[in-house]
Order: structure tokens, then sequence, then C-alpha cells
């Protein structure tokens, strides 16, 4: 029977990549998108993989979403939490709103996606979470204490949730993507941009194929032995 796994912010960037991805190695798919509804429509008229709208930043939304999506598609078994946004400033100008929104939905959206779904994975004996930090929750990044504390965060949460699941069959694992050619990026002032991409020893932004690569091998039935690892996937940009 074909494994059901749910992306969050499946619908465009990294976690279309992601969702295609999965969809092609067999798993039944269920992507989750914020408010683009047009990105998300064409994205299912694209690839025939169905698309749910909810905030992974409220619990209870994301309670019913994996909900409806079991009764669906059937227990979930993957989860990638890749749900992500941005809301860049120093210090100095940032407002606690813009902290606030980046924690709930990066590092908030994780919790409320693993707590909605573990108890099934628990009772079932298998599970695989993948997580989407970054580069910047590794390194740090000027004008984003939010994100870069939000996706430092991921890091942490997954070695601990790792613990949890090591017994159960369940496997938490985090992927530290550097930069991607998405909407996120592109977002990036061009001199800034290119400044980031001559530090990049590869050359050359990353695609988001080469995320979604490294899903597919932690969410593997095979992937039971890695657990509470972050992988980056980075250009050789941030190594330690
Ligand atoms: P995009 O901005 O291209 O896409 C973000 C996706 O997340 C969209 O599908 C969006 O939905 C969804 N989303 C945003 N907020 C919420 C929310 N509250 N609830 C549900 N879905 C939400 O991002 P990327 O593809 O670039 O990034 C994907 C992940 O990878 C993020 O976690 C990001 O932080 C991380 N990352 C990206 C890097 C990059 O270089 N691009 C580098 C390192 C990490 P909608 O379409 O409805 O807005």
């Amino acid at each position: 029977m074909a494994r059901v796994a749910v992306v969050t912010g499946g619908t465009r960037g990294i976690g279309e990549a992601i969702s295609v991805a999965l969809k092609n190695a067999g798993y039944k798919v269920a992507a989750n998108y914020a408010g683009n509804d047009e990105r998300a429509k064409a994205f299912e008229a694209r690839t025939g993989i169905k698309v749910y709208k909810w905030d992974v930043s409220t619990l209870e939304e994301c309670a019913a979403g994996v909900k409806k999506i079991e009764s669906e598609l059937g227990p979930i078994e993957v989860i990638v939490n890749n749900a992500g946004i941005t809301r860049d400033g120093t210090m100095k100008k940032m407002a606690r709103q813009a902290w606030d929104e980046v924690l709930d939905t990066n590092l908030g959206g994780c919790f409320n996606m693993c707590k909605a779904g573990w108890e099934g994975m628990l009772a079932r004996g298998f599970g695989r979470i993948v997580n989407i930090g970054s580069i910047n929750g590794q390194a740090g990044q000027y004008g984003q204490v939010n994100y870069a504390a939000a996706k430092s965060g991921i890091h942490g949460f997954t070695k601990a949730l790792g613990q949890e699941g090591a017994a159960k069959g369940i496997t938490v694992n985090a992927i530290a993507p550097g930069y991607i050619d998405t909407d996120m990026v592109a977002a990036v002032p061009p001199d800034v941009l290119a400044k980031i991409v001559a530090r990049i020893p590869v050359g050359r932004l990353g695609k988001a194929d080469e995320i979604a690569r490294g899903v597919l091998f932690l969410v593997a039935d095979e992937g039971g032995f890695i657990t509470g690892s972050t992988m980056s996937i980075n250009g050789g940009q941030h190594m330690y």
C-alpha cells in the first residue's frame, strides 16, 4: 500500500519539488498551502496532487487538516514540515509581530503538525518526519534574528523529537538548505543575491529538486537508522 505523505507549503518552491518527487516515488501526497489559491490550483491541475488549505501556525487548523487528509487518503505516515516565511529586518527595525509570525509559522508549524500526526504514528509504529531548516539557522544571517532563531530551533526540535520516536519506528530528521532558486530567494535584492552566490563554492543557487532528493532519502522505509540528523544541502557554503 502506498504510504500517505503530507507536505506543508507543498504547492510551490521547494515544497512543490518535494510533493512531486514523493508522488513520482509512489507516495499518496497531500500538499498544504496557506493562501495563494491561484498557485495551488495551477499546481493541482499540473500534478494531480490534492491541495489542502490551512495555516500551519494554528494547532487547531493542523489537527483538522490532518483529520481531513486521513479521511480522504488514509493514515499519514510521512510529514514534511516545509512551510516557511521570512519577515526580515534588523533588530532596530524589527517589530515584535515579525518575530511572532516567523516563529509561529516556521517553528510553531513543526510542533503543530507533529502534534497532530504523532499519536497515529505511535499507534502504527511507523513514521517519517522531515523538517526543513536553513543554512541561516546554522550560521545566522544579518537582518534575520527571527528566521535564524526559528530555523535553529527546528534543528533542536528535530534532535529532541528524534529521541522520542527512535524506539517507536518514527524517525525525525532535518534538512538545512542553502540558497535555493525559489520565490523566497527571488525577493532578495539582486545586489545582495550576487554577493551570496559569490560565496557558494559550487558557484550557483541550488535547485528545489536537489532538496527533494534529500527528503526522499530520509523518508525511505530503509532509513530507520537515520534519526535526529540534519542534512546540509548548500553547495558547500557552510560546512561544520
Ligand atoms: P516559498 O516562499 O517559495 O513557498 C512557501 C510555501 O509555504 C508556500 O506554499 C506557502 O503557501 C507556504 N506557507 C507559508 N506560510 C504558511 C502557513 N502559515 N501555513 C501553510 N503554508 C504556508 O518558499 P521556499 O520554497 O523558498 O521555502 C520552503 C522552505 O525552505 C521554507 O521553510 C524556507 O524557510 C526553507 N528554506 C528556503 C531556502 C531558499 O533558499 N529558498 C533556503 C533555506 C531554507 P502559499 O503558496 O499559500 O503562500
